[in-house]
């Protein structure tokens, strides 16, 4: 069992383009999309599939000149324009029947006086529930001129309705998840389990949480390799590009690849020693040596773990491509700028600290989906209160249980793929492009939230006609129920005597 905490991120810049072409990035394409004197055309034509659109004012106001009853004119000095934050209504009278109308660009939902305008209130849910932050999205509009409530009413809107929407959706989901999974680890489920081991990318924070925390200062502390590993990445990056470290970059690729052969290796606590000197013998292995005699440095090792000595390979020369491959690296000399560098990486404590502590076995990569949708509704640039963040975090795991159960049944498949150029030109990275995955909950919370107006309505309304909040009401009726049937007085000393001799039993 792993958890994971702590994050990184990364910027990649993609371009995407469909499966059944190769593997190879057309980077021209994106560039000659505009250049041909092609005409844009705007949209296509289609029936109308949306609930909302977007009206400008100016094209509504020829559509009230004349009543829509008799067709007489409109007095324009009756006309009124209301807005009513996304809503817009218009009041007039007809000069011939004298009617007063009233239209509205949107239909009022919930029941009472709780009644508001559908956007009003799904507008700030919607936003909530896709990650939108709020002032994006009201600059957006402002950009447009287009009708929006108040950032106050928004916010009010996800406090009342929307936070408790979400955890009811939740609560459902997180239901047939528990099931989903009982099904098919039935044991694990029924016997409980224990955390044994933690593997993180050792976030200082988080780990010094978890160390303090009695129920969970015992389990032990791994870190995941991949977070070990990046920061020599950087070394040799940094290392690649200097003058004086010519033949470093040749080696990259070995020494990466050692690296994560050696980690894999010995995944057992007890020969961590050995793996840390296995990695560490790259810098003889780079000059060359092969073998050398047991020191203060080496005290387990004492050669390489390959067999054949490179520098004096017997047998058959590899053929690739028909020639005859010459070794492509140099040996790096023992007082050159680039040994010091990968002397001083490999021999750092901190290094070999982490390294010691490192887990072959497991990873955070699984995790890193499920990160991301926790920066996708909570980004590290907001603050938000532990309420809102505990809305958030339901909301990221109800994204990334739809996107597993789409891959589950078949639902998210792989609609194309793009190289991802990386520094150091080793290996090639291909990004999977899926298909969008759906996501039912969130117009699951989207109703929850019109269930919830009506509710508290309810409550409004009873408040409004002074009833009261407690139960007395209901005592009054069963009272008078009693009296009805003519079952009054005697009942309650018995209940009461009753409940008397209970207690002394009791006691
Ligand atoms: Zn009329
Ligand atoms: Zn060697």
């Amino acid at each position: 069992m792993t958890t994971y905490m702590g994050e990184c991120r990364g910027h990649l810049s993609i371009t995407v383009h469909l499966k059944d072409s190769s593997y190879r990035p057309q980077l021209s394409s994106q560039s000659s999309q505009i250049e041909e004197d092609e005409e844009e055309i705007e949209e296509e034509e289609e029936k109308t599939a949306a609930d909302f659109f977007l009206v400008a004012k100016a094209n509504l106001e020829p559509l009230f000149r004349r009543c829509q009853d008799c067709g007489g004119l409109i007095d324009p000095i009756s006309m009124e324009w209301i807005q009513i934050a996304s809503a817009l209504s218009v009041k007039f009278q007809c000069t011939e029947c004298k009617v007063h109308f009233r239209w509205d660009s949107q239909s009022k939902k919930g029941t009472g006086k709780s009644q508001v305008f559908q956007l009003n209130q799904e507008l700030p849910i919607a936003a909530f529930v896709t990650g939108t932050p709020f002032p994006r999205l009201l600059e957006c509009c402002e950009v447009l001129g287009i009708a929006t409530p108040k950032e106050r009413t928004m916010r009010n809107a996800i406090r009342f309705y929307g936070s408790p929407a979400i955890d009811r959706v939740y609560e459902e989901w997180e239901t047939d998840a528990r099931v989903t999974s009982k099904a098919f680890a039935p044991q694990l489920i029924d016997d409980g389990f224990t955390v044994r081991m933690r593997v993180t990318d050792s976030n200082s924070m988080v780990d010094k949480r978890l160390r303090e925390n009695p129920k969970l200062k015992d389990i032990e502390a791994q870190r995941d390799f991949w977070h070990v590993q990046k920061p020599l990445r950087k070394k040799w990056w940094k290392g690649m590009k200097m003058e004086s470290c010519p033949t470093l970059a040749k080696w990259y690729k070995s020494f990466f690849n050692h690296l994560y052969h050696i980690n894999s290796k010995y995944p057992k606590r007890e020969d961590r020693p050995l793996a840390l000197e296995y990695v560490r013998s790259f810098v003889k292995h780079c000059t060359g040596k092969h073998k050398w005699k047991k020191d203060e440095e080496f005290k387990l090792v004492d050669k390489c773990t390959h067999t054949v000595s490179r520098g004096l390979r017997k047998g058959p020369k590899r053929k690739i491509g028909g020639r005859n491959q010459k070794s492509l690296k140099e040996c790096i000399k023992e007082d050159s700028e680039e040994y010091k560098l990968i002397y001083d990486m490999l021999f750092d404590e901190q290094f070999a600290k982490v390294f010691l502590a490192c887990s072959a076995e497991a990873g955070t990569a699984l995790c890193e989906s499920f990160h991301s949708m926790s920066l996708l509704y909570s980004p590290k640039r907001f603050h938000c209160s532990a309420h809102y963040f505990n809305r958030k975090m339901k909301m990221s795991v109800m994204h990334h249980n739809s996107l597993v159960f789409g891959k589950i049944i078949g639902e998210r498949v792989e609609v194309g793929d793009c190289l991802l150029p990386r520094k150091g030109r080793v290996a090639i990275s291909v990004k999977r492009k899926m298909s969008k995955g759906t996501h039912p909950w969130r117009t699951e919370i989207i109703g929850q939230s019109w269930k919830l107006r009506d509710e508290y309505e309810s409550n409004r309304f009873l408040k409004r006609i002074g009833a009261p909040d407690d139960d007395i009401f209901d005592v009054l009726m069963v009272e008078y129920g009693k009296m009805l049937r003519g079952e009054e007085g005697g009942h309650d000393e018995d209940e009461e005597y009753e409940w008397d001799s209970d207690i002394s039993e009791e006691m």
